[in-house]
């Protein structure tokens, strides 16, 4: 998708500090890490929001959370414990039009998210 941070992190237009990468999806550090850990974990395939995933798509978001939990044992933030999160629409502050979900951890998090 022409204009896209995201495709073009994935396809490596764009450099970014990569944590993992297959033929489907990549994991690459976050610009502005708001944890010890934040990961970003994207599809390859340009998805605009969660909300258009469809059936075709179930592997891929499958895919994406295991590899999420096996980053966080990477990371050493499995015993310690982690969010993995996406966010979806304004009012969920999605600010990157290219589905994402974000692997946190290092800290200690509050619950409800402002
Ligand atoms: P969200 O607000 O849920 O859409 O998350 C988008 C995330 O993308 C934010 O945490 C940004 O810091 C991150 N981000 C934006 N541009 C880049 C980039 N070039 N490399 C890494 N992370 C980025």
């Amino acid at each position: 998708m022409a204009n896209c941070i995201f495709c073009k992190i994935a396809s490596g237009e764009i450099e970014s500090k990569v944590a993992y990468s297959d033929s489907t999806i990549v994991a690459f550090h976050d610009v502005t890490p708001q944890a010890p850990c934040h990961i970003l974990l994207i599809p390859r395939k340009h998805v605009a929001f969660l909300s258009d995933l469809t059936a075709e798509d179930e592997q891929i978001a499958g895919h994406i959370v295991r590899i999420g939990a096996q980053l966080a044992a990477q990371e050493g933030i499995a015993e310690s414990g982690f969010r993995l999160v996406a966010n979806c629409g304004p009012n969920a502050g999605q600010s990157v039009d290219h589905v994402h979900f974000h692997l946190l951890g290092g800290r200690r998090m509050t619950w409800p998210p402002g």
